[in-house]
C-alpha cells in the first residue's frame, strides 16, 4: 500500500513554561508522500519537527516511525538540514562534501549522485562563496541526502530566498518524492503548500485543525471554515 504511514503521532504536547507550544496532536503521514506542516508563525511546526529529530523532548504522546525506519538509527534515516555543516567559504561544493563525508564516517562515492540531484554538478568545483542562497540550500540538501535517508525532514526549505531560487527548492522537493524519499516540510505559506504538497496538516496555536490529502483539504471548503485568515 503506497500510502501506508511511514509515522504516526499521537497526542504530542509540548510547553515551554506557561507556553503550550503544541496541545495534544495527533496524524499519520503517509509513505512516499511531500507532506507540509502548515501553519502561522508560533504555531508549533518548529516545535514539532524537532521532537520527531529527537532535539526535543515531548511532554506526552508518542510518535513511531514504520516502513523500515528503525527507532534507534532514526537520525541516520531521516534526513534533515540540522547536521549542515558551515561550509568552508575558500573551497568547492565538492570539496566541502567530501570533507563532510569524511567526518561523518560516510563513502564518497555517493557525492556525484547527490550533486547531479541537486542539480550542482555543473558548479562542483565552484568555490562555496560564489553561490547564491539557493545554491547553498541545494548543497545542504544534497549534505543531506549523502546518507540516502528515505525520510527528509525540511524547516521552512524556501524561507529567505529570491523567486527562482524558491522555484528551484520547490522543484528539487518533487524530484527527491519522485525518487521515493518522503519529504516533512514545515511551512507558513499555504500557497507553498498547496503547490507542493500532497498532504498536510494545518497547525494554529499549537492545536490541529485539519490534516489529510490537500486536493481535498482545498477543495471541498474545509479551507474556507478555517479561514485564509488565521493562516495570514
Ligand atoms: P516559527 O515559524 O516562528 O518558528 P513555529 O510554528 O515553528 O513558528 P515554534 O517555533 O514551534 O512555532 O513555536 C511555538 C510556540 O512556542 C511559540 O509561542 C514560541 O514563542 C514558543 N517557543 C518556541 N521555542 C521556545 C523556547 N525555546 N522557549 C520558550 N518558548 C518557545
Amino acid at each position: 500500500n503506497p500510502m501506508a504511514p511511514i509515522l504516526s503521532i499521537r497526542q504530542i504536547a509540548k510547553a515551554y513554561g506557561p507556553v503550550q507550544a503544541l496541545k495534544g496532536i495527533s496524524f499519520d503521514v503517509p509513505e512516499g508522500s511531500v507532506f507540509g506542516v502548515l501553519g502561522p508563525n508560533g504555531s508549533g511546526k518548529t516545535t514539532l519537527l524537532g521532537i520527531l529529530l529527537d532535539v526535543l523532548q515531548a511532554d506526552g504522546g508518542s510518535f513511531a516511525w514504520f516502513g523500515g525506519i528503525d527507532h534507534q538509527a532514526a537520525r541516520r534515516q531521516i534526513g534533515s538540514l540540522l547536521e549542515t555543516p558551515n561550509f568552508y567559504h575558500y573551497l568547492s561544493a565538492v570539496r566541502n562534501l567530501e570533507i563532510n563525508a569524511a567526518i561523518k564516517g560516510r563513502g564518497q562515492d555517493d557525492i556525484g549522485r547527490v550533486l547531479d540531484i541537486v542539480k550542482l554538478s555543473h558548479r562542483k568545483d565552484s568555490k562555496f562563496s560564489t553561490y547564491s542562497l539557493g545554491m547553498k540550500q541545494r548543497l545542504a540538501i544534497a549534505n543531506a541526502l549523502l546518507g540516502r535517508p528515505r525520510v527528509l525532514l525540511l524547516d521552512e526549505p524556501t524561507n529567505g530566498l529570491d523567486p527562482e531560487g524558491i522555484a528551484e527548492i520547490r522543484e528539487l522537493i518533487r524530484t527527491l518524492n519522485a525518487e521515493g524519499i518522503t519529504v516533512i516540510m514545515a511551512s507558513h505559506l499555504l500557497d507553498e503548500v498547496e503547490k507542493v504538497c500532497t498532504h498536510a496538516a494545518i497547525l494554529k496555536e499549537g492545536a490541529l485543525l485539519l490534516s489529510g490529502d490537500v486536493a481535498e483539504i482545498f477543495r471541498d471548503g474545509d479551507m474556507l471554515e478555517v479561514g485564509a485568515a488565521d493562516l495570514a
